[in-house]
């Protein structure tokens, strides 16, 4: 099984987080700027965060045979704090970068006036650049926020079918299924998405425009529930082929659309790390 995780934070996640991700078949992966818990208090503060997801982490990502890639914004949170709001002023500088493939993640948290005047001018930003863009719903309130942002897309004159709106579940996907947009459901441990469900959203929805994650962070989340919703697709009936569109060619098709997406030689066996081979890894064969 060959995996794109299309929403990750590895930069929360540890090194150990990489080797297992590369023995379950994570070969790429897209890592959206977000809040960090700890309010920031300046704009360097973000610039270097910015750095770090265009140096640092692709270097770390390519120790263990993964592409990592990343969408830059302002994220939702920190769109309602004033000592942020001069980023994006430099968030064109960023989004000209190589390994920048998506404006992301923008949206709504507390859907404050602050946040809907952010989210417009990073969906213009998107436009101006030619690139996709990742929605985050808020976790309070989803359905409202979910039709909120459907409005504000529509408003903007985006095309939809380069909008991902992200951490849907059974309640939201009918409200995105028709609007031509990607659907992105983030898999977590005990709340939320299970494997098991999704899978029953995939049967219902079909696999078009569909993408899953494990939008792993420093929280409680498990970055191989990308492994577990492929594995308990085929438990459902899914055919390895299908199981392979939802995980790798779907977010492929997406963030390829930035022009600058590189997974072309991911399909390569993954090299043997520190002596290490994955080859005899049950994780490897899709066991659980
Ligand atoms: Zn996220």
């Amino acid at each position: 099984m060959r995996i794109f995780d299309p929403h990750i934070h590895m930069s929360s996640r540890t090194t150990d987080d990489y080797e297992r991700m590369a023995g379950a078949g994570v070969r790429a992966l897209v890592e959206p700027a977000f809040w960090l818990g700890q309010p920031r208090t300046n704009t360097g503060s973000l610039t270097d965060y910015f750095d770090s997801l265009i140096g640092w982490e692709p270097f770390r990502a390519s120790q263990f045979g993964i592409r990592h890639h990343c969408a830059i914004a302002l994220n939702p949170k920190e769109a309602n704090d004033p000592r942020c709001r001069e980023v994006l002023s430099v968030l064109p500088r960023y989004l000209a970068k190589d390994g920048v493939v998506a404006v992301g993640e923008v949206g709504y948290d507390s859907m404050t006036p602050e946040e809907d005047e952010v989210f417009a001018v990073q969906l213009a930003l998107a436009v101006e650049h030619d690139l996709p863009v990742l929605v985050h719903t808020p976790h309070r309130d989803k359905q409202r926020g979910t039709l909120r942002t459907l409005d504000v897309l529509k408003e903007s004159g985006i095309d939809r079918g380069r909008v991902v709106i992200d951490h849907l579940n059974e309640v939201t996907v009918g409200l995105v299924a028709d609007s031509g947009c990607w659907m992105g459901f983030s898999i977590y441990p005990g709340t939320k998405m299970s494997p098991r469900r999704m899978a029953v959203v995939l049967s219902q929805y079909g696999l078009a425009r569909m993408l899953v994650n494990s939008a792993a962070d420093w929280g409680r989340s498990d970055p191989l529930l990308t492994l577990r919703t492929g594995q308990a697709m085929l438990t459902a009936g899914f055919t390895g082929d299908e199981v392979d569109r939802v995980l790798w060619r779907n977010p492929a098709e997406f963030y390829g659309q930035s022009g600058r997406l590189d997974i072309a030689s991911a399909d390569e066996p993954a090299p043997a790390i520190a002596g290490n081979s994955f080859a005899g890894n049950s994780i490897a064969r899709g066991e659980t």
